[in-house]
């Protein structure tokens, strides 16, 4: 009798837990620069799976936009973007007012004729840059420049379509979303076309500040 009972309750944890399974989450994309396979790193990073997040203590993540073309703006669209991703205050991020202070800057570049897409078909009307490096001690270097180049010619209305999408993409890469994703509806797709965080964006983000880093922040920051 005893037996049964204890066998009936855990029936009914068992069906308890079923009936709570939170909502699916999508697959996270992948966001570590595995150094074995990629052939994205230099020679000197040996096997080194690079895993970067911001950990808690250096929040809020100082941010610096070029007062340029509304960057400021378009930046704290992205810090909004990013922040909301988050569950339990991931992360968070503040513009400052002095680049000299800033972990993460934000700036114009000087426009370029012709930018292709990675397929080499498409024209784009701005495209991003933002380098990640990181020493043999496995530290990474402050701040993160972002760099939002503009294609010559392209109209105001294109490019204040194309900066704040480029900025949010470039942003997550600085989150430690090292890598693009495959798909077109994510914003961290190699030529972003929507202009906020998808779900899988999103997911991908709270899988990647749930999983132990590789690589840390200098001493001091
Ligand atoms: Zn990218």
């Amino acid at each position: 009798m005893t037996r049964q009972l204890v066998a009936l309750l855990a029936l009914l944890s068992v069906v308890g837990c079923g009936d709570i399974v939170p909502p699916e989450r999508p697959a996270p994309y992948q966001f570590s620069i595995d150094c074995s396979i990629d052939g994205l790193c230099s020679s000197a990073a040996g096997d080194l799976e690079l895993i970067f997040s911001w950990p808690r203590h250096s929040l809020p993540v100082r941010v610096w936009a070029e007062p340029r073309q509304d960057f400021p703006l378009h930046t704290a669209r992205a810090i909004r973007l990013w922040t909301d991703a988050s569950i339990y205050g991931e992360f968070s991020a503040v513009l400052v007012s002095d680049s000299q202070v800033a972990d993460l800057i934000v700036l114009l570049g000087e426009p370029e004729l012709v930018i292709q897409s990675s397929s080499g078909v498409t024209p784009l009307d701005c495209r991003g840059s933002t380098p990640i490096e990181v020493t043999r001690d496995t530290t990474i270097a402050l701040p993160f420049r972002i760099t939002i180049i503009p294609r010559a010619g392209s109209g105001p209305n294109e490019l204040d379509r194309c900066f704040p999408t480029a900025i949010a993409h470039e942003f997550g890469h600085t989150l430690g979303l090292f890598l693009n994703s495959d798909d077109p509806s994510d914003i961290m797709f190699a030529r972003p076309m929507v202009a906020s965080t998808s779900l899988r964006d999103r997911a991908t983000f709270l899988t990647l500040y749930h999983t132990r880093p590789t690589v840390r922040l200098p001493d001091g920051r």
